[in-house]
């Protein structure tokens, strides 16, 4: 059975997700979309999948900035859903762009969701080198597509030299640089959800639950929309001067202090933290297993009790269920009787962190690279990498110092008017007592 999908709808695990795109630049090494249609197709059966729903993209080339309507919907599923398989003739398909690549990446961090491919399905994206790879993969294409762009980006250069935006409108800003009063302030807020701690998931439903109106060209707020709010060179008032292929700084008005910019940028490059996964208990996905050490989800008894366990999507680990209810409540106790705690010791300064993230970031890539061409053995390259890693998971814990003190702040006020709200509540939890939690 084959369905197209045209809102966001519950997906049976019986049902694959097919994402077809037929870039308007065809070449001849690129199948037809009947052709990737029915590959995909194949591969969903072979997989198992009795039924599949399509998402498809046609004539759109993904070097360009035109929308992907299709791949938008299809990450919205994923976004909405507990897990998924994802069927695509070839990677290149899913994405093109760095910043389309992250989008994923992040659902797979947070669901067990498979990505399938017809054409080299070597890349297994829900391993850390089939991660890599994939970034290397996407940095290149979008090094050759930049080429492609530099007619466009010469007509920029006059906005650029004078440090101006881009031309257009701008969500947040008035065409005359300074900040439009209403739209600034709904991108202050979502900025200070994100320096809680908080997921652009949480902060879009919460948006939207407050009927406020998103951009012009979007039907509602998004976590991608907020992403790449985050992410915006606007925000960070940065300006790219392609003449002198360098930054400068925006001359347009600012939002942020240069701290809070770092410590926005610094979220979008350390792994998410466990905070900012939704879910609908306080402690899904951030409780570990002390047999395998994954994140424990929830569950429901058949007489209603709820209760934490170890799953993966192929295996149940014998770890023992633990009593959901029990270890919420003592969890929160913990948490507010550490509000009157104030010996905490002082993370680094915002800048050196980011400065600290980007360079392990830049070493991770070219360690990838090496490894890809062949210059380095997987045992040398495991060696490597792991000071990267742990730079990165100690830029991430001195970010979450960060978070905790914004939540101390909200103290006591605030943080009563918020403490109703599960996914703050489970922002407090990391944010207050991210080493420590209870696991058995
Ligand atoms: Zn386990």
């Amino acid at each position: 059975m084959r369905a197209v999908l045209t809102s966001e709808c519950p997906i049976a695990t019986t049902t694959a997700l097919i994402y077809l795109r037929i870039s308007a630049n065809r070449t001849s090494e690129h199948a037809s979309i009947e052709q990737q249609r029915a590959d995909c197709t194949a591969l969903a059966g072979r997989l198992g999948y009795t039924h599949t729903v399509e998402f498809v993209d046609e004539a759109v080339s993904a070097y360009q900035d035109r929308a992907r309507p299709a791949y938008q919907q299809l990450l919205r599923q994923l976004e909405g859903s507990e897990a998924g398989t994802v069927v695509v003739w070839h990677l290149d398909r899913l994405y093109r762009k760095p910043r389309e690549l992250e989008q994923l990446l992040d659902l797979l961090d947070t669901r067990p969701i498979r990505v399938e491919s017809v054409q080299g399905g070597s890349f297994d994206l829900n391993q850390h080198e089939g991660r890599l790879f994939a970034r290397q993969l996407v940095a290149f294409a979008n090094y050759e597509s930049a080429h492609k762009g530099a007619r466009v980006a010469r007509a920029q250069q006059h906005r650029a030299r004078n440090r101006l935006l881009h031309g257009g409108s701008h969500y947040g800003y008035r065409s005359d640089g300074t900040l439009h009063p209403v739209e600034s302030a709904v991108i202050r807020r979502v900025v200070d959800d994100n320096l809680l701690g908080l997921s652009p998931t949480v902060t879009a439903r919460a948006l939207n639950a407050d009927r406020i109106a998103p951009p012009r060209t979007n039907r509602g707020w998004h976590a991608t929309t907020l992403r790449s709010m985050l992410d915006s060179d606007r925000l960070h008032q940065r300006r790219r001067d392609h003449a002198a292929a360098r930054y400068v700084t925006g001359a347009w008005e600012r939002l942020l202090t240069p701290d809070e910019s770092a410590l926005v940028q610094v979220s979008l490059l350390v792994p998410r933290r466990d905070a900012a996964r939704s879910s609908t208990s306080l402690l899904g996905g951030i409780l570990r297993c002390q047999l395998c050490g994954k994140r424990m989800v929830t569950g429901v008894t058949s007489n209603g009790k709820r209760f934490y366990l170890c799953k993966t999507t192929t295996a149940r680990c014998p770890s023992p269920c633990l009593p959901a209810d029990d270890l919420d409540a003592e969890t929160e106790a913990t948490a507010l009787a550490r509000f009157s705690n104030t010996d905490y010791p002082n993370p680094p300064h915002p800048r050196d962190m980011l400065e600290r993230a980007r360079t392990a970031r830049l070493q991770f890539t070219a360690l990838a690279v090496d490894f890809g061409t062949g210059k380095l053995g997987h045992a040398e390259y495991l060696v490597k990498r792991q000071p990267l890693a742990d730079d990165i998971d100690q830029v991430g814990r001195d970010l979450t110092a960060y978070n905790r003190a914004r939540i101390l702040a909200l103290y006591p006020a605030e943080l009563r008017r918020r403490w109703e709200s599960l996914s703050f509540r489970r922002a407090v939890v990391c944010a207050l007592l991210p080493f420590d939690l209870p696991t058995a």
